[in-house]
């Protein structure tokens, strides 16, 4: 009897946290990854010398040096991430707890504020924040963010939305409403349309001069104007079935945003390396690391090419414990262990690359980041 209901319980445990479960079960187990296709990699140089009037901020949700290392000699010992010019370190603290999570991790890099655990876009008392995104805006500028995850997760709406439970999600996305976004690319469409309040968020954002594309395809065709596309339900495609779908998206954002004279302010977020952690999955955190690279590959030879764009590659916090004990770099081969199914607490790196990049250097408080780009933006 006893042992039936011990197997109910495991049963409705898997049901209800199947991700965690299995995350438990990797934990401070070595797992061993080979990319059996490594990527090639070529040298890009930014011009020298010229003014800064673009910046492209780009977030490995919970990538550490470790992720990046590990991913490193995955592909046998080659990143685009190498292109950098300049590194530093963001320590990532919140207001309330050590160990931050995405919602303020992103808050502090977004309003130059550090606020409380699990909160969007406001102080520690729950006021509305001003983002990067409002800051350009106001100056003439546009504004975008890409993602490859559910609107409502918290790095895209700490920079439109503004909340102090980031769990609210249909109020979250509700919010996008209000923002000055001018090109958004993400998933989470079910909370958009056919929502308990009646509300019909994307004939909002029609009113409000938005098109909507909801493919790829429908996307693709749109040359000029305001974007806000949401071809998934939920979260998009795992990286091997999605293929460069990040890359694609941003480089839209990017040629719809760049039409401005005045420039414009883009955050791309590698999205998912944090659910992968929190999975204890080496596999899908590595597939998802590589993308996020490569995605870094093409957005280095938009810049270069451009001469006038900033891309600062950072992360809000860690998530795993990711530790790589062993490997080789010819095979292409790591082990690695996870020590959490949840963040950890280790400064993370900020990589800077084109004009201003050397502005990047030092250890800092993870705001600063927000500082940097509001001063060499002049916003
Ligand atoms: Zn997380």
């Amino acid at each position: 009897m006893k042992k039936i209901r011990k197997c109910c319980v495991i049963v409705l445990l898997v049901v209800l946290f199947p991700a965690n479960i299995f995350a438990q079960e990797r934990r401070d187990k070595e797992q061993t990854y080979v990319l059996e296709n490594p990527y090639e990699v070529n040298k890009i140089t930014p011009l020298q010398g010229k003014k800064i009037k673009n910046v492209v901020l780009m977030i490995g949700d919970g990538m550490s040096l470790m992720h990046v290392y590990s991913a490193w000699t995955a592909n046998c010992g080659k990143l685009f991430l190498d292109n950098c010019q300049a590194v530093g370190l963001s320590k990532t603290y919140c207001a309330n707890k050590l160990i931050t999570d995405s919602g303020a991790g992103g808050t502090a890099i977004a309003t130059g504020q550090k606020t409380n655990y699990h909160s969007v876009g406001v102080d520690v008392e729950g006021r509305p924040l001003k983002s990067l995104v409002d800051f350009a805006v106001g100056k003439g500028k546009s504004a975008g963010i890409a993602v490859t995850c559910r609107l409502w997760d918290a790095t895209p709406a700490d920079f439109c939305c503004h909340n102090k439970d980031r769990d609210a999600e249909a109020e979250i996305v509700a919010d996008y409403v209000n923002s000055n976004v001018d090109y958004v690319f993400g998933g989470g469409a079910k909370l958009f349309e056919n929502r308990e309040d009646g509300r019909d968020l994307f004939k909002e954002l029609r009113d409000k001069g938005f098109q909507t594309p909801r493919s790829w395809d429908e996307l693709v065709k749109i040359k000029s104007g305001k974007v806000f596309a949401v071809p998934y339900p939920v979260d998009a495609p795992l990286p091997d079935e999605r293929g460069d779908l990040l890359a694609r998206a941003s480089l839209k954002g990017i040629e719809l945003l760049s039409q401005n004279d005045n420039g414009f302010f883009m955050m791309i977020e590698g999205s998912q390396l944090d659910d992968y952690g929190h999975f204890n999955d080496i596999n899908l955190l590595m597939q998802e690391t590589h993308d996020f690279d490569r995605t870094i590959g093409a957005i280095y030879e938009w810049a270069a090419k451009d001469g006038e764009t900033l891309v600062v590659v950072t992360a809000d916090h860690e998530t795993g414990g990711l530790t790589l004990v062993d490997g080789d770099l010819k095979e292409g081969k790591i082990v690695c262990k996870f020590s959490t199914g949840g963040h950890s607490g280790v400064m993370v790196p900020v990589y800077a690359f084109g004009p201003g990049a050397q502005e990047f250097t030092g250890i800092y408080e993870n705001t600063a980041i927000f500082d940097k780009i509001k001063k060499l933006l002049n916003l």
